[in-house]
Formats: structure tokens, C-alpha cells, sequence
């Protein structure tokens, strides 16, 4: 029997025998749980995820959203739509400031990560010198 608690709620009651309804489980979480870096995760390829319950596109678990995706969001004004894709234009995933971001469609984002030369998708130090050849007309 929860008495209709939410599960952080019910674990608090059944271990303290009070719900603390005063302290909110986030914070009562992140001040136990070592592993809370205020609502920030990481993907085990660096991509940053942020806690994002609200959204309306949440990826990982329905919780989190891919950073990348909310700094294109802000910029757009809008939110991006699943056939929408954003890619790291210097191959570093980790790297999410606006100006190495480009949002495309899921098919075009497939394609800057593929050679067709070689049938293999190309690495980050790849994607990477194209980027910075794009950047001098060289391409
Ligand atoms: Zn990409």
C-alpha cells in the first residue's frame, strides 16, 4: 500500500516513517545520491544529457534530453522535432556551444557521417578536418 505516495515519497515514509513533505526529493536526492551533478548526466561517449522532465521530446528514459538539443532549441525558439537531427560540426559531441552545432534531418545527418568512398562512417578527426576545410573553401 503507497496511500497514493509517489515512489520517492513512499521510500521516504517507509524508511523514516515521515515523508518530510517540506523537502523536496530532488534536493533530499541530490544531497545522498553522489552521482547528482544537478540534473546532468553523461552518455559513456561524453554527449551531455540534462534532467528534463518537461519536455515535450524527452530521449533517454523520458527524463533527459541530449544538451545539444536544448542549446538548438534555444537558439531556433522552437522545439526540434524527432526527424530532426543536430550535428557536431568539429566531431566533438562534447563540444555544444551554438556555433558548432548544425540542426539537419535524420537521412542528411547519416550522410555527414559516412564516407562513400569508403563505406565506413567516418571518425571524429575525419568529420572534424572536413570542418575545418569547409571553413577555408577548400572543399
Ligand atoms: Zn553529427
Amino acid at each position: 500500500m503507497t496511500d497514493g505516495l509517489c515512489n520517492p515519497h513512499y521510500q521516504r515514509q517507509k524508511k523514516k516513517g515521515d515523508v518530510e513533505a517540506n523537502i523536496p526529493i530532488g534536493e533530499k536526492h541530490g544531497k545522498r545520491n553522489g552521482r547528482w551533478r544537478g540534473g546532468q548526466a553523461t552518455m559513456p561517449d561524453g554527449r551531455v544529457l540534462i534532467y528534463s522532465p518537461d519536455h515535450p521530446n524527452p530521449g533517454v528514459a523520458g527524463l533527459y534530453v541530449l544538451r545539444y538539443r536544448l542549446v538548438m532549441e534555444k537558439v531556433l525558439g522552437r522545439f526540434l522535432r524527432r526527424d530532426e537531427a543536430v550535428h557536431h560540426l568539429n566531431g566533438d559531441v562534447t563540444d555544444d556551444r551554438p556555433c558548432n552545432l548544425l540542426v539537419t534531418s535524420r537521412g542528411r545527418h547519416a550522410q555527414l557521417h559516412y564516407d562513400r568512398t569508403t563505406y565506413r562512417w567516418k571518425s571524429n578527426a575525419t568529420i572534424q578536418r572536413e570542418t575545418a576545410l569547409a571553413g577555408t573553401g577548400q572543399v
